[in-house]
């Protein structure tokens, strides 16, 4: 029998193509069209938009072949620009390098149609700034938020935040503090960060004052001054209309952005139009001169499944389009924000309609969440939601932490959350056929295949946690684990299959079994974390390998090539406590 796989043209994730999987099932990749990596589309979903930036040039501006021609004695300034104009800039090229499927050619032509911005002021790139790219046609990006609260932390714990989200593979950070010294804070997370800076610059207009003293002034040298520090991107809510706000009264849960719903009682209380659209040119011009990217701010998204893909979510939606186009005219780089809490059915319907309204201007998405009920948990409702965003089309994915609705995030929140956010990244590149993006994935499973412990560790993406979890139960490298125990290996078993490929891959099987150096004071610590464990139990099991490993270099007294099988079974029942006190559960790896 053959199976007919319903395969769309997207290669195989994997460059080794590795193992039995025929490769990705996304579409066949159109990078320099208007797909460049996509899902296919289930019935109903709209087409991706004919036009791009290309159609949106600033006046004055002409055609000239595949590029364009500026008015005399322009200088440009932005990355879009540069591209516009045929340039490769240095950051291009930087970014190519870390996005190893796309050529510099390639990068800058995505920043010319607009479906890739490359966040980076001119002032940060004179600190620590390493250029990356926010856009389908590379990698998913997270960002991870972070921020000072009136209640709650301070400029050396956000530094402290900041390093620690990096460390976690925060690929940007928004600064939303709110409180202390909001200044200071922001300066300080520019100088010390590798990665673009995202602000709200709203929050820091009202500290002190009312919403509704909010005016033009404030709202120019607010943002003039954030960009001359050098912030990368600016959360803009440019797209919450006075039409809008007849949709949110019926709303379970009104405006939950902070950012929309103080527009939204400004211009309830002027009876005006929503200033930031008002004076958008003007808000271009600053961005410009700084080159600052616009992150399209979602106002109005939902707060709850309730709300979700209503009249005020999407009648914003297509002002932001509208938005967009300007900010393009106005020679600056654009992604735009999106939801928020989203049933799973609806993500692909929001991801492909934003791609059609927005012209293919990247998707930077919250969430979205796909459940309300699991407060404490929703770093994993979220990367639930964020992943179907991820595959569907958005191309940066704001994370959520355990904390959110709940407080502010505390250094092991931004971990989690980031780390959450990362598989769902990860997860939907894989899913999309990025050439090389499952080759890490590929070297882990031939690590595990030959029960190589400490290649498994180090392939993994938080090796102190894998390391500590295996420990917690058996800290001896021997070719089974605390899972199954022994003879219930399935792993083993299948590797004494002469026949079978599985866990003979060259360079991965382990020559001699290295003494396990037992629990570092890390992983000790990640299990206190875990609260699972009293601090004298982890002792225990910290030192336990001395007790069952003998000289160093030898295989562990119970592993299967040093001992017959009858007699590993005495070792695990007699020696490996864990193991003897333990129900073994027969669950396949
Ligand atoms: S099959 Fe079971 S015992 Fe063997 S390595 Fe996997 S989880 Fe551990």
């Amino acid at each position: 029998m053959s199976y007919i796989l319903p395969l769309h043209g997207a290669p195989n994730p994997s460059s080794q193509k590795n193992g039995t999987n025929p490769g990705s099932f996304a579409l066949k990749p159109d990078i320099g069209g208007p797909l460049t990596f996509a899902s296919p589309d289930t019935p109903g979903m709209p087409a991706p938009s004919e036009k791009t930036a290309w159609d949106f040039l600033p006046e004055g501006w002409t055609r000239d072949g595949k590029f364009a021609r500026a008015p005399e004695g322009f200088v440009p300034i932005t990355q879009l620009e540069h591209a516009r104009l045929g340039d490769i800039t240095p950051e291009m090229t930087k970014v190519a390098a870390h996005e190893v499927h796309l050529t510099a050619e390639q990068v800058r032509d995505e920043v010319a149609a607009g479906r890739m911005i490359i966040p980076a002021n001119i002032v940060h790139l004179k600190h620590q700034l390493e250029p990356m790219c926010i856009g389908r046609a590379a990698k998913t990006k997270i960002n991870a938020n972070m921020g000072a609260s009136p209640v709650s932390s301070g400029t050396d714990e956000e530094v402290e935040k900041l390093k620690w989200a990096e460390r976690w593979g925060g690929d940007t950070v928004m600064d939303l503090s709110t409180g202390g010294d909001l200044d200071a804070t922001r300066k300080a997370i520019i100088e010390n960060s590798h990665v673009p800076i995202g602000t709200v610059p709203i929050y820091s207009m009202i500290i002190g004052k009312k919403i509704e003293d909010l005016d033009k002034t404030l709202i120019l040298d607010t943002l003039r001054h954030q960009a001359a520090q050098g912030v990368d991107y600016f959360t803009i809510h440019a797209g919450v209309l006075r039409e809008h706000l007849p949709f949110v009264k019926k709303r379970l849960i009104g405006i939950v952005s902070r950012g929309g719903s103080l527009l939204a009682k400004w211009m309830l209380v002027h009876n005006a139009e929503n200033p930031m659209v008002t004076y958008f040119d003007e808000i271009c011009e600053i961005m410009r001169q700084y080159d600052v990217s616009f992150s399209l701010g979602d106002g109005l998204r939902p707060g709850g499944l309730a709300d979700a893909s209503d009249e005020a979510q999407l009648g914003e939606l297509y002002a932001l389009g509208k938005l967009t186009e300007r900010a393009w005219r106005n020679g600056c780089q654009v992604m735009v924000e999106g939801p928020g809490h989203v049933p799973f059915d609806q993500i692909e319907y929001n991801m492909k309609l934003q791609r059609t309204v927005c012209h293919g201007a990247p998707f930077y998405v919250l969430g979205p969440l796909v459940t309300d009920i699991f407060p404490g948990y929703d770093h994993i409702t979220s990367a639930i939601g964020a992943t179907a965003a991820g595959f569907h089309g958005a191309s940066m994915l704001c994370y959520v932490t355990p904390k959110e609705h709940l407080g502010l995030p505390k250094k092991d929140d931004v971990k989690q959350g980031c780390i959450a956010y990362k598989i769902a990244a990860h997860a939907a590149d894989v899913a999309l056929g990025i050439p090389g993006t499952r080759d890490r994935d590929d070297e882990l499973t031939k690590a595990r295949a030959a029960l190589n412990w400490e290649k498994h560790f180090e392939l993994s993406f938080d090796p102190d946690t894998a390391r500590a979890y295996h420990d917690e139960d058996l800290d001896v490298d021997t070719d089974f684990c605390a899972m199954c125990g022994h003879d219930w290996c399935s792993v083993r078993i299948s590797k004494e299959i002469v026949e079978f490929q599985s866990g003979k891959a060259e360079g991965f099987e382990r020559e001699s079994v290295v003494k396990s150096a037992a629990l570092t004071v890390e992983q000790r610590e990640i299990l206190e974390k875990r609260g699972v464990l009293s601090p004298e139990e982890i002792h225990k099991l910290a030192s336990k390998t001395q007790r069952v490993v003998s000289d160093e270099g030898e295989r562990a007294s119970c592993h299967s090539d040093y001992v017959d099988s009858s007699t590993a079974q005495d070792i695990q029942g007699e020696r490996l406590v864990q193991l003897r006190s333990k129900n073994a559960s027969p669950a396949a790896e």
